[in-house]
């Protein structure tokens, strides 16, 4: 007994002493990473450089190996340093702010509190009303005191009616305050620090703004205009490492209104399932898939894909805050810790609207924006612009001419007009705007034409 005491004592003291020595490590290490920062900002290069970072992460997963470390565990960790790293070189740039498709808003809004007109071509907010029967069913759900808490994966009725449209048992669904709340449940229950996600740029900026919150690196596909956005699936399973866990899909595209092939899907799915990797796939715009059919996730019966769907697109309902997400009864009930922690449940009158819309029609609302994004692109075409024609969504994406997206998007905000920042959608993409349909025609097209004349006077 005495001699394991001792002995305990002693492990337990060589322990401290290899602890303090790997922090002191860490400390060499990040007074490193802080001369590289100064240097990077004296060349003026980006702080993030993927091709050193897969060199270190080799070089570490080789040693791991070496030695007999747990793989995943040491890139977990390598992962943590290097995005302290990163923060640190970050920090020390110049801050400016990035103006992304909300900034933009906000700043239309300020502009129109101060009594000017401006045309609204940067939210992806469906000028549309929800239909009829959700307004009744507003007024309804007091008259009856739907007004309390409900079970944190929603209402019975709602979830029922939902997972009677998608063909699944509703244990296998949640309502969420929006598709939003999704992604970020989904990111935050079933990811730890350290890990990594890949994202397919252009992209929607919450699937990066979810993961940093949650200490998850983000890794970029980048796609592009000249390869009519489509991912380069070589490219994509390279980039897997033992602590990728996650592919994030969103098809129909925002911001490029891009649809998959089916090839390509069957691909990605493949991938996923061999490298056992969750695939979270952002539906929101389903609905609005005009070019060719749009197959979702939940064909394949992956059980370890998440499907994130909204009431916010498909029947102009974005203040209302309803959406959904459908994946194994295990993902769903992981996610819903989360929200039970941050929200208790979806406000129930809202969730009753939901249940109105959802036995409604809303093909005149996908008519209404595929003739807009037509409307568009013609317009578009006669400027010469070079884009590729939306397969779906509410959004055009084109290159802008001689000059970067930021200057084009104040300048046309000067003159009554907001669009949104391509580079808000991924930063190699500071030469595109995009150009959201959620308005009538006449609107679009003062919007396109103060747009016109902004490139004309710069060029
Ligand atoms: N996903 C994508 C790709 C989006 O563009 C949006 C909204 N702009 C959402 C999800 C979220 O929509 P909501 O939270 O209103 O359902």
């Amino acid at each position: 007994m005495m001699k394991d005491d001792g002995e305990l004592e002693a492990l337990r003291e060589k322990v401290r002493l290899v602890t303090a020595d790997i922090v002191r490590d860490v400390h060499k290490r990040m007074d490193l990473a802080r001369e590289i920062g100064e240097i990077k900002g004296r060349l003026g290069i980006d702080v993030r450089d993927e091709k050193v970072e897969q060199e270190v992460r080799n070089s570490v997963l080789a040693l791991a190996d070496d030695i007999g470390m747990n793989r995943e565990f040491m890139l977990r960790l390598l992962n943590i340093l290097l995005e302290e790293s990163e923060s640190l070189q970050a920090k020390r740039r110049p801050q400016v702010q990035k103006q992304t498709h909300l900034t933009i808003f906000m700043k239309a809004r300020q502009l129109e509190a101060a009594g000017r007109n401006i045309i609204h071509m940067e939210v992806g907010e469906p000028d549309y009303a929800p239909p009829a029967l959700v307004g009744d069913s507003l007024s309804d759900s007091f008259a009856r005191g739907k007004y309390h808490y409900t079970d944190t994966r929603g209402t019975m009725e709602l979830r029922q009616a939902i997972a009677k449209q998608a063909k699944v048992h509703e244990e296998q669904l949640i309502v969420t305050p929006g598709g939003r709340f999704g992604v970020f449940s989904a990111i935050v229950s079933l990811l730890r620090p350290g890990q990594e996600i890949i994202v397919i740029e252009p992209a929607w900026p919450a699937y990066r703004e979810c993961a940093d919150f949650a200490g998850v690196r983000t890794k970029v596909l980048k796609t592009r205009l000249e390869d009519k956005w489509a991912p380069d699936i070589r490219h994509l399973e390279e980039m897997i490492t033992p602590t990728t866990k996650m592919i994030v899909l969103n098809y129909p595209n925002n911001p490029t209104g891009k649809i998959l092939d089916n090839a390509t899907m069957d691909r990605i799915v493949s991938l996923a399932k061999d490298n056992d990797l969750f695939l979270l796939s952002d539906e929101v715009y389903a609905d609005y898939a005009f070019a060719r059919e749009f197959h979702g996730v939940l064909e394949y019966g992956y059980e370890n894909s998440i499907m994130i769907s909204s009431f916010s697109k498909r029947y102009a309902m974005t203040g209302f805050r309803v959406g959904y997400a459908i994946s194994s009864k295990e993902i769903i009930s992981k996610m819903t810790r989360v929200q039970a922690i941050g929200i208790t449940s979806v406000a129930e009158p809202m969730q009753y609207a939901a249940l109105a819309a959802l036995g409604e029609d809303h093909l005149e609302n996908v008519k209404t924006m595929k003739s807009r994004l037509d409307f568009v692109t013609r317009k578009l075409r006669e400027l010469s612009l070079n884009f590729v024609q939306p397969d779906g969504a509410m959004y055009v994406y084109p290159k802008i001419p001689n000059m970067d997206d930021v200057t084009l998007v104040e300048r046309m905000l000067e003159k009554g007009v907001a669009v949104a920042p391509g580079s808000g959608f991924g930063e190699s993409y500071k030469h595109f705007i995009r150009i959201s349909a959620c308005q009538p025609e006449k609107q679009l097209a003062k919007g396109l034409e103060v747009m016109a004349a902004v490139i004309k006077e710069r060029s």
